[in-house]
């Protein structure tokens, strides 16, 4: 049996009085703002940002909390992730899996895409994401037909994450069933977003994460903590563009160094920072779909749970096929989020888990006794 931890108790009226007492009037202002839905400045973010004092950062963790239990609730959300094919076309600079660098490559067939997702569904997985890098091996009806297959017979819901295709591709995979999908702008930095992406135009990725919000896709995108050159007043505009493009999820985290890339010997992204994000994204946007991302797990594991009390609401397990895992680098030491782990952390931190994946977790967890007795 698990013993459950009791959550802190922080309503939005007590965490707003208590930042009063801090007598910060920019943290004040920008703190009643966001309860009332007025967009944050510029500068009140990059205030909010560079906050160090231990205790106003806690206050605004405990704000963006609040929120996020005002609106979403005390649920955290496990969603699935299947990196169907490491091979891609392009040269992200950051990337482990660019075109350019050595790995081993690997594509799953369409039917083992689709028994992973059965499999998920069974254990009551909310959202199968459909990953990969830029692969033009799987043509738009093969896509097509993948998602129309995993909701046929998966019957969740399904999230592709698989770059840059045509507006009129995107407007394909809807039609077949995909009603989310996500296409981080990586950088709102027209420079840093060139630099970093030599096969991308940085409007026509814009343009093209418009248009999945006008296609009516449960729309995602996000940002690259800890690119080189990158300010604080960038990841403000990051977090602002974010607001004004009007997507409903948000999947950001750190940098993380990957092996053979120019960007091999360049420092990681701040991890206490990427949390001050998660909850000024959480301000910003009260009712968005927010993982506490991989890449800040593997930064620094406890962070990651850390991320639920501080606007996170979403947690990304890895059902990769075992085979293939370890080739899907798309950085470094990339730890394996694994279900009944990640379940078992969020039941001892007192989350509200979907019922199927609570009596998944029990028939593990009476797995595992029989199997220790
Ligand atoms: N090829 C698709 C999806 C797979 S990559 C695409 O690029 O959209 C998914 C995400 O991994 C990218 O959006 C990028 O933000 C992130 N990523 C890649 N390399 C990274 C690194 N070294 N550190 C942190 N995030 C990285
Ligand atoms: Fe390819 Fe995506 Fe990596 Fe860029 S980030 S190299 S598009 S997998």
């Amino acid at each position: 049996m698990t013993t459950k931890a009791l959550l802190p108790s922080v309503s939005v009226e007590e965490t707003l009085e208590e930042i009063e007492e801090t007598g910060d009037r920019i943290f004040i202002k920008a703190s009643l703002k966001a309860v009332e839905h007025e967009p944050l400045t510029k500068e009140e973010i990059v205030h909010l940002l560079l906050l160090e004092d231990p205790h106003r950062t806690k206050l605004l963790f405990n704000l963006a909390d609040a929120i996020r239990r005002k609106y979403t609730g005390e649920t955290v959300l496990i969603k699935g992730i299947i990196e169907f094919s490491n091979y891609c076309k392009k040269n992200c600079l950051y990337c482990g899996i660019r075109a350019a660098n050595k790995v081993e490559r690997y594509r799953m067939k369409p039917e083992e895409i689709v028994q992973t997702a059965e499999e998920m569904a069974r254990l009551g997985i909310n959202t199968i994401i459909l990953q990969s890098g830029e692969d033009p091996y799987y043509t738009t009806s093969l896509m097509e037909e993948i998602i129309k297959e995993v909701r046929r017979r998966a019957r969740t819901p399904v999230s592709i994450s698989i770059g840059s295709r045509t507006k009129e591709e995107y407007a394909r995979f809807k039609e077949a069933g995909a009603s989310k999908c996500l296409l981080k702008h990586e950088t709102i930095n027209r420079e840093i977003f060139e630099a970093m992406h030599p096969d991308d135009d940085y409007e026509e990725r814009i343009e093209l994460l418009e248009h999945t919000v006008e296609l009516d896709y449960i729309a995602g995108s996000g940002n690259i903590v800890g690119l080189p050159r990158q300010t604080v007043e960038d990841i403000a505009e990051d977090i602002i563009f974010l607001r004004d493009v009007r997507v409903r999820m948000v999947g950001l985290g750190p940098f993380v160094p990957a092996k053979g890339t120019p960007l091999e010997n360049h420092p990681p992204g701040d991890t206490a920072l990427t949390l001050k994000i998660y909850a000024l994204v959480r301000l910003s946007i009260p009712c968005v779909l927010m993982p506490a991302t991989t890449a800040l797990g593997t930064l620094d594991r406890e962070k990651q749970f850390q991320g639920f009390f501080a606007g996170c609401n979403v947690i990304m397990c890895n059902f990769t096929p075992e085979r293939y895992k370890r080739q899907y680098k798309i950085y470094d030491n990339k730890i394996p989020v694994e279900f009944f782990d990640t379940a078992q952390r969020l039941e001892n931190q007192g989350w509200k888990l979907n019922p199927l994946v609570l009596r998944a977790l029990k028939a593990y967890e009476n797995f595992e006794e029989r199997v220790t007795l």
